[in-house]
């Protein structure tokens, strides 16, 4: 049933997103992923879910499909919805895969599972502490649309604000063409608690196995001019700059991570949310 526009599904409890049609598993039981597709997170994973972990369904370009993506104007055709793309996921048992959301070609967006209290399998070992949201791409020309992009790009920077724990507005510098060899370290190492890499970041950014078009450039951008702060996480650039704000608010473990002591403090100094959401357009023009 597309276009209830149910909202999301977050600690059971549904959630509306102003201007974006979702409709959720809770009013289309087609939409639910399979078990073998989710688990249910941890205590620990469930007490700070920080990061959005954004996608395309085709991944083009990425593997032996190396086109590049057609970025069209305007919204598309529903391409079958979060139906036809959950349908895909639980095919198989033996191949599990799936996500929080989908967003089709028309914008409207599928919650397939909750986001707080499901790891889905979409991120190998970042499925513990993110959401994963899905960009539907065509494979006739490797198509997505801007107007898809930009709302996919609002759902995200909602999804963020919402969670228990919101999680900070930011995304990784251009892509370099291969994972972020850090956040990839960060999540294999135990002592860092479920990774130091706080925000939102492309499948490509996690993983060798994926290419340049998981999610593509195209989406980077849009999410950078819905409000997001470019940071270079390979370098570290987050956590000196996070380490000054802590210092700033009086955080009292200045380590440069943004975990929810920092999103108290932030919303304490009277940032909305708690997420610091750097000016859009704090260029001098003179
Ligand atoms: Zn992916």
């Amino acid at each position: 049933m597309p276009g209830m526009g149910s909202g999301l599904v977050i600690g059971n409890q549904r959630v509306p997103v102003p201007g974006v049609d979702v409709t959720s598993f809770l009013d289309d039981p087609a939409l639910r992923l399979a078990s073998y597709d989710k688990r249910l997170r941890s205590s620990r994973e469930r007490a700070w879910v920080h990061l959005v972990v954004v996608h395309t369904t085709g991944g083009i370009p990425g593997g032996s499909d190396l086109r590049p993506q057609v970025i069209k104007p305007g919204f598309g055709p529903p391409s079958g919805g979060g139906e036809r793309v959950v349908a895909s996921w639980t095919s198989d048992p033996k191949r599990p895969g799936g996500a929080h959301l989908v967003v089709d070609f028309d914008g409207r967006a599928y919650c397939c599972a909750d986001l707080l209290s499901d790891a889905t399998y979409h991120a190998e070992r970042a499925n513990g502490c993110s959401v994963g949201v899905e960009v539907v791409q065509g494979h006739a020309e490797a198509e997505l649309y801007q107007s898809q992009l930009d709302v996919a790009a609002r759902l995200v920077l909602e999804i963020c604000r919402l969670m228990p724990v919101p999680i900070q507005w930011q995304v990784p510098t251009p892509y370099a063409g291969k994972p972020l060899l850090r956040f990839v370290d960060s999540l294999a190492h135990d002592s860092v608690p479920l990774g130091d890499v706080v925000g939102i970041v492309g499948h490509r950014d996690l993983t060798a196995n994926r290419g340049e078009g998981d999610p593509g450039d195209a989406l980077m951008a849009s999410l950078v001019a819905a409000g997001c702060e470019r940071l270079d996480f390979g370098a570290g650039q987050d956590l000196t700059v996070w380490k000054e704000r802590q210092a700033q608010l009086g955080v009292a473990t200045a380590d440069g991570v943004p975990g929810p002591a920092t999103v108290k403090a932030l919303a304490v100094a009277g940032h909305p949310d708690g997420i610091w959401q750097a000016p859009i357009s704090s260029q001098p023009t003179s």
